[in-house]
């Protein structure tokens, strides 16, 4: 995994002491949506459908540290909205730093080289950015030409000025696996830390709803972007989660894992609902009927849902909750997931009109696995 040694310390030391307290319904990492408008309008983002006055809106700094001391966890994700847009990011940034939290915020880049003064480069800050593939794929998920190239030019002065850059990649039906996994080689050559990847979640607010993935077809398409893995590509993801993805195991989400925290209060149950809000996260926790949640539970709603946030938890107290589960982690951590079928998958389908590389490529990267 591409974090900081300290990084994962706090991360292990902070998991250890909650199971041995015994504490079932602790948080990995704290979503803190300090805004829900943006300078963007993606067609699978669910979040800036919100009328004006909603939009209006945001937390202040107080709110924010308030919020994050209650629930505790090691790490802090900023998303929106866009974060840059809240006029007092640099503060709400630095006041969870002094408090010892790891930040990730959460961007779009677009603003990225204008508000980069208003952050100093430390182990405990990373600008995460929002590229959901190459340059074309990109710049259709965001509904706007230029944006991959804005966001990657202000990532390149970002990493020369001494950040952490890591991304953090959606990916939907009809996504190009051999792009994806070019992408990957784009991101390392640019000196990003580690790169996120999720399927994205059908929001009912959502304007695009044809392209969201089912299950099998996500396990399908994450098999061939993840198998045959070049020793390159760093990932800032557990490699459980990413064996999730791929089906090779199965877990329960773990909703409560990763809190969202936003305008209205905590949010009932995860990031992709709201079913209510909580003023504190002790009321979250104890007022929430997390049994009406997972796929288990018949919840339409979760049926089709494998993303980061819910099932990124699960795969973490399944590292830390037994020595199969801390061998696997290990396991995973060394291996290329070589998988000739996986790979005979991408040559057998229709190539898209707009790859670029010759498959030939592929096929060269696989002879390479083969022969080490
Ligand atoms: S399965 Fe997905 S939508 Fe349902 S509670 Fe878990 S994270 Fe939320």
């Amino acid at each position: 995994m591409a974090v900081p040694v300290s990084q994962m310390w706090a991360v292990s030391s902070y998991v250890l002491k909650n199971r041995l307290q015994g504490r079932k319904h602790y948080p990995l990492v704290v979503m803190l949506e300090v805004l829900f408008r943006c300078n963007l309008s993606c067609a699978g983002c669910g979040k800036v459908q919100y009328p004006a006055h909603v939009l209006k809106r945001q937390l202040t700094p107080e709110e924010c540290f308030r919020a994050v001391e209650e629930a505790a966890a090691p790490i802090v994700n900023i998303p929106g909205g866009e974060p840059l847009l809240h006029p007092q990011i640099g503060e709400i940034v630095q006041g969870l730093i002094d408090r010892g939290k790891y930040v990730y915020l959460c961007t779009n880049a677009l603003l990225l080289k204008e508000k980069m003064h208003l952050f100093k480069p430390s182990k405990h800050f990373s600008f995460t950015v929002h590229l959901d593939g190459e340059r074309e794929n990109h710049d259709i998920s965001v509904c706007r030409e230029g944006t991959y190239n804005t966001a990657v030019e202000a990532m390149k002065e970002a990493i020369a000025r001494g950040f952490r850059v890591t991304t953090n990649t959606t990916l939907f039906d009809g996504t190009d696996p051999v792009s994806v996994r070019r992408f990957f080689d784009e991101m390392m050559l640019m000196g990003v830390e580690g790169m996120m990847l999720s399927p994205g979640y059908s929001y009912e607010k959502a304007p695009d709803q044809s392209n969201f993935l089912g299950k099998q077809r996500t396990r399908e398409l994450f098999r061939q972007i993840l198998s045959n893995r070049k020793k390159s590509w760093k990932f800032n993801a557990t490699p459980l989660f990413f064996e999730y993805l791929m089906g090779m195991r199965d877990y329960e989400c773990t909703p409560w894992g990763i809190p969202t925290y936003t305008i209205f209060g905590w949010q009932k149950p995860c990031y992709l609902l709201q079913d209510g809000f909580a003023e504190t996260f002790k009321e979250l926790i104890e007022e929430t009927n997390w049994n009406g949640y997972s796929a288990k539970s018949g919840n339409p709603r979760c049926a089709n849902c494998m993303v980061h946030s819910g099932f990124e938890p699960s795969a973490v107290n399944h590292t830390f909750g037994s020595l199969s589960g801390m061998l696997a982690t290990a396991k995973g951590m060394l291996s290329s997931y070589e998988d000739p079928e996986a790979l005979a998958a991408i040559l057998r389908a229709p190539c898209p009109k707009k790859r670029k590389e010759p498959l030939a490529r592929i096929e060269s990267e696989a002879a390479t696995q083969e022969t080490r």
